[in-house]
C-alpha cells in the first residue's frame, strides 16, 4: 500500500479517479454544491487500500453523496462557536481557555470533519491586524490560562507566518499554555521538519502542547511517528483527540491497537469524541449507547495511561462532558458506597 507517489495534494475527483476506482457513492458527491472541499496528501492517499471501497483511511478523506443528506437534529454550527466568538477569529467558550482560528485551510479535509462551519471556506490566514485583536483581548482577560491554535491546520502556514503568530501572543501574554492543534502529522508529516519545530524552542515563556488527531492505528506511520517525536523531543508534550467514527474505529481492536501505538509513540490518548451534530457527517456517528460499551471494554483492556477519556460535546454549546459507566452504583446506608468493578464485579468501599 505504500506505494511512491510523489508529494501532491490531489483536490478533485477527477484527479482521484485516476488513483482510486472511485464508487457510486464518491462519485455522486459531485453532483453537490457548496460542501467540504477534496484535499488530499500523497501520504494519506498512499495508505489508502484501493481494493476496499470501506477501507477506514478512505472514507476519511474521500467523499460520499452522503455528505449531503441533513437530519433535522444536526446544524451547521452545533458547537454554536459562532455565537461564542469575541473577536472575528476568537472563540471564548470557556472560562480558562479560547480557540483562535488561525486558519481555514487544511492540508486535508476530513470528511466528519465538524467546523464546517468554517473549515476550507477559503478565508484563508487570519491577517496580522486579527490576531493583534485576539491577542489584545487576551491582554484584558487574564482568567484565560491557555489558547487552542486551531482552524483549518496551523501547520499549513508558512514557518514565518507561524513565528509571527506565536510572537504576537507571547507579546501578549508569557504565561499562555499554547496548543498547537495539527492533523498535520497523519496527513503530510513531510510537513514536520526540524526549522519549523525549531520556531517554538525560541519562546522560553509557557508550555506548548502539541494535540495530534490519528483515527486509525494505520495512520500511526513511521513517517508520522518521526513528526511527532520532533516536537516531544523539543521538550512539547503530544496529546491526541480521536473521533469516534463508524467504519474507521468503532470497535475495541481498533480502538486499542490505536491507543496503544500512541502511548509507544510517546503520545497520549487524551480525548476519544463522540460524533458531533454537524450537518452531513450522520454517516460517521456511532451512537452512544454503542460508545459507551467500547469505553467499559476499553477500560479492561488498556492501562491508565492509554486510556482516553470518551466525550461528547453537547449541542447548543452546552461545551464538553465525560461519557462513562456508572461504576458509583449507590450508597448503601451510611457506612459504604457501592461499586461496580470493570469486570462487573460488586464491591464496597467504607464511607468514613
Ligand atoms: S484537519 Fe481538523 S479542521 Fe481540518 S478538516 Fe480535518 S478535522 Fe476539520
Amino acid at each position: 500500500m505504500h506505494e511512491d507517489i510523489k508529494t501532491e495534494t490531489l483536490t478533485t475527483l477527477a484527479q482521484l479517479d485516476k488513483h482510486l476506482r472511485l464508487t457510486d457513492e464518491e462519485r455522486a458527491f459531485g453532483t453537490l454544491e457548496g460542501l467540504l472541499p477534496i484535499a488530499i496528501p500523497s501520504h494519506f492517499l498512499s495508505l489508502i487500500d484501493k481494493d476496499d471501497p470501506n477501507d477506514p483511511i478512505r472514507i476519511q478523506a474521500v467523499p460520499t453523496m452522503h455528505e449531503g443528506e441533513y437530519l433535522s437534529e444536526e446544524d451547521i454550527d452545533p458547537l454554536a462557536e459562532a455565537d461564542h466568538s469575541v473577536t472575528a477569529r476568537l472563540i471564548h467558550r470557556y472560562p480558562s481557555r479560547v480557540a483562535f482560528l488561525v486558519t481555514d485551510v487544511c492540508a486535508m479535509y476530513c470528511r466528519h470533519c465538524f467546523r464546517r462551519r468554517f473549515t476550507g471556506s477559503f478565508q484563508g490566514p487570519a491577517s496580522r491586524a486579527e490576531i493583534e485583536e485576539a491577542a489584545s483581548y487576551l491582554k484584558q482577560h487574564r482568567q484565560v490560562k491557555e489558547i487552542l491554535l486551531t482552524g483549518g491546520d496551523m501547520m499549513t502556514l508558512t514557518n514565518e507566518k507561524i513565528e509571527e503568530l506565536i510572537s504576537i501572543f507571547r507579546q501578549a501574554r508569557e504565561d499562555l499554555v499554547i496548543r498547537l492543534c495539527t492533523r498535520m502529522p497523519a496527513a503530510n508529516p513531510l510537513r514536520i521538519t526540524k526549522e519549523l519545530v525549531s520556531i517554538f524552542k525560541k519562546f522560553n515563556t509557557a508550555p506548548f502542547y502539541l494535540m495530534t488527531q490519528f483515527n486509525h492505528p494505520r495512520e500511526l506511520t513511521p513517517e508520522a511517528v518521526t513528526a511527532v517525536s520532533m516536537f516531544v523531543d523539543a521538550g512539547i508534550p503530544a496529546m491526541n483527540q480521536s473521533v469516534l467514527l463508524k467504519g474507521v474505529n468503532d470497535d475495541a481492536d481498533t480502538l486499542e491497537e490505536l491507543c496503544n501505538k500512541l502511548i509507544f509513540s510517546r503520545i497520549k490518548p487524551y480525548y476519544l469524541f463522540q460524533g458531533d451534530l454537524v450537518k452531513g457527517t450522520s454517516h460517521f456517528r456511532v451512537p452512544i449507547q454503542r460508545g459507551l460499551a467500547l469505553e467499559k471494554e476499553l477500560r479492561r483492556r488498556l492501562s491508565g495511561l492509554a486510556m482516553p477519556l470518551y466525550a461528547v460535546d453537547l449541542p447548543q454549546g452546552g461545551g464538553k462532558i465525560p461519557l462513562i459507566e456508572g461504576y458509583l452504583k449507590e450508597s448503601s446506608g451510611c457506612n459504604a458506597w457501592n461499586f461496580m468493578t470493570v469486570e462487573g464485579k460488586k464491591r464496597e468501599y467504607p464511607k468514613q
